[in-house]
């Protein structure tokens, strides 16, 4: 029995096209063969089960293995099999129907991934990397032919009797001259790696290597001899797929280890496990944050039915979570997704939400339980808590209750616990509450010593999501703004209606302005005369905190361009009730009051980290000169 036909494609050569479209992307026709050959033995796994197959399961398993003299690899299971006319339909029909289609609009598709997808290229992606491609199949139906099926990558193929004694199913290609890299064991054993390492059944991979043996041939030449090798590549039962209940730490800790060997252990866990209104399972690990975000991103692996399918989960996983490793698994998604389903999907939504309302679920839960092992990991949750707070409303709401706010004391405060402690000290005349950070302890340090010395206490704002975390909370929490502690001098960054007296008269002031004015000699510095406490620096540097922030904006590109292009403004505060003020006032001399005052206001530069090249060198000079 032989039997020629044409597969019902109207244009001819298709292939080389799709070859080459799909290059790139290639060695993706493993995934595809071992994941049919995987559903075949499910399938028999599950009429078995239904008493609609009464044979001899045997130990299922699917094997993959290549031959490099004959340039072939095959995959075969012993799963359902395929009569001919299965073979026809399912293969010819089904798998090649999308070839045709795939020829009107393969103009817009973006990757490999959207078009086999789109048009059902699963089996067909073995033309990727063969000339010719051979089926042998024995169906599970007693009484059935083994079949064989051979199609050299054209329109047309060739089915006759096949060869296999027992039931299942045996696909060989016949590696092409642009794939060969695939004939090398190693190549293949990163594929399997990559796709193939959780699979629910035994993956064996065989390798045919050639070992020396004992003895020389009859030339003295050493004797070889070939051993193959089956090894089972991948973990059938990964723990992403058990119940929690029957799961230790130590289960989460491996597991971690064998997604990313080199990493430090994750901090802790979320197991997900939903099967309404989608299905969905995984693991995701908290990290410890490295500096070096970019690296982290992208850690995330997606699988269905334990096929892995990609690391670039954009859209199912809240942008704020994309530093979280682990991964998750979801049958409701196609194992050829394209980035275009994922972002159409309706359940990929409500799989982004459930995960935002599973992770602060587990953070209110740690909260709630372990304070002290939530403060301690704190540094490295922290970024995702703020970001999801400013990204996400529902998250906001939920994490108001656990967020911490970290004083320069390396104390931790809820948001309540905190308003509670600094509302007596830090609010102002209108009864608003004034925050106080700063986002460098050491440049910053003189300030943070004055706002101390003033009763006030200051909050460490140092990561790179402060800034709006900061606006974020002014927009939620009523009467509440932050100050950074150098946005002006301590007596001003809360203003209050118990203005020390000045000691100056009028006259004197003006004079010790003009006296100021003169030695900095810079339009950006504009000088003020305060009455501040005697035993706060005599002069301070400072830049209002709105105009800061405008700046920060603007520099970032978030719009506000007007502010970008003005120079910076600072102003320069001369304290009234300083002696030394008194003292330059009362100096005969022009000289030595302009030295005095310049000295002055380089220390206040100076403790800010402001003063720099040819100024500081004066500075020194200037300071030696004096002692
Ligand atoms: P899909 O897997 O999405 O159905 P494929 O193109 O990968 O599309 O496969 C087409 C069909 O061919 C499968 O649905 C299945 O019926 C049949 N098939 C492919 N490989 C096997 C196999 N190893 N054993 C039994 N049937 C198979
Ligand atoms: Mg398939």
């Amino acid at each position: 029995m032989q039997e020629k036909g044409t597969i019902s494609i109207h244009t001819e050569n298709i292939f080389p096209i799709i070859k080459k479209f799909l290059y790139s992307d290639n060695e993706i026709f493993l995934r595809e063969l071992v994941s049919n050959a995987v559903d075949a033995v499910q399938k028999i796994k599950r009429l078995s089960a239904l008493g609609q197959y009464n044979g001899d399961l045997g130990e299922l398993r699917v094997e993959v293995a290549f031959n490099e003299e004959k340039k072939t690899i095959t995959i075969s299971d012993n799963g359902l099999g395929m009569t001919a006319e299965e073979i026809k339909k399912y293969i010819n029909q089904i798998a090649f129907s999308g070839a045709t289609e795939f020829m009107e609009k393969f103009k817009d598709a973006k990757d490999a991934n959207e078009i086999i997808g789109r048009f059902g290229l699963g089996f067909y992606s073995a033309f990727m990397v063969a000339d010719r491609v051979e089926i042998e199949s024995l169906s599970y139906h007693d009484g059935a032919e083994p079949a064989h099926w051979t199609c050299d990558g054209s329109t047309e193929f060739e089915i006759s009797e096949g060869c296999l004694a027992e039931r299942g199913t045996e696909i060989t290609l016949h590696i092409n001259k642009d794939a060969e890299e695939f004939l090398n064991k190693n190549r293949l054993q990163e594929i399997l790696d990559k796709y193939c390492k959780f699979l629910p059944i035994p993956i064996k991979f065989g390798t045919t290597t050639q070992e020396e043996e004992d003895g020389v041939d009859e030339e003295g030449k050493t004797k070889y001899k070939s051993v193959t090798v089956d090894n089972i590549i991948n973990e059938i039962n990964p723990i992403w797929t058990k119940a929690p209940a029957d799961l230790k730490d130590e289960d989460y800790f491996d597991f971690y280890k064998k997604l990313y060997p080199f990493s430090e252990d994750p901090l802790f866990w979320i197991h997900l496990n939903v099967d309404y209104p989608f299905n969905l399972t995984g693991v995701l690990y908290f990290p410890k944050l490295k500096n070096d975000f970019e690296i982290q991103r992208n850690k995330i692996k997606l699988f269905s039915r334990q096929v892995f399918i990609t690391d670039e989960v954009k859209d199912i996983v809240p942008e704020f979570l994309m530093l979280l490793h682990g991964v998750i698994d979801s049958p409701d998604i196609p194992l050829n997704v394209s980035r275009s389903f994922l972002q159409a999907d309706s359940n990929v939504k409500k799989i982004n939400t459930y995960i935002t309302k599973k992770v602060a679920d587990k953070l209110a839960e740690l909260f709630k339980n372990d304070r002290k092992g939530f403060e301690e990991k704190w540094g490295d949750i922290g970024l995702f808590v703020k970001y999801g707070m400013v990204s996400d409303d529902k998250f906001y709401e939920k994490a108001k209750d656990f967020v911490l706010l970290t004083n320069t004391k390396k104390e931790n405060f809820t948001l309540s616990e905190y308003k509670e402690k600094v509302a007596p000290e830090q609010t102002d005349k209108d009864n608003n509450l004034v925050y106080i950070y700063t986002n460098d302890l050491a440049k910053q340090d003189a300030f943070i010593q004055s706002a101390n010395k003033k009763g006030y206490d200051v909050l460490l704002m140092n990561s790179p999501i402060d800034n709006h975390f900061i606006g974020h909370l002014e927009n939620k929490q009523e009467k509440t703004s932050f100050k950074r502690v150098d946005a002006d001098v301590a007596d001003k960054l809360i203003k209050k209606d118990d203005a020390p007296a000045h000691v100056l008269t009028e006259e004197q002031s003006t004079k010790a302005k003009a006296i100021f004015e003169k030695a900095i000699n810079k339009p950006a510095y504009k000088v003020e005369l305060e009455s501040l406490n005697p035993d706060e620096l005599p002069v301070t540097v400072t830049m209002d905190e709105f105009m800061r922030r405008m700046k920060e904006m603007a520099a970032m590109g978030g719009g506000m361009s007007f502010y970008g292009s003005m120079p910076d403004n600072y102003k320069v505060v001369i304290n009234a009730n300083h002696p030394l003020i008194s003292r330059i006032l009362n100096e005969a001399e022009e000289d030595v009051q302009t030295k005095l005052s310049k000295q002055a206001f380089d220390l206040a530069l100076l403790s800010q980290g402001l003063l720099t090249g040819a100024e500081l060198t004066e500075f020194v000079n200037r300071s030696v000169n004096l002692i």
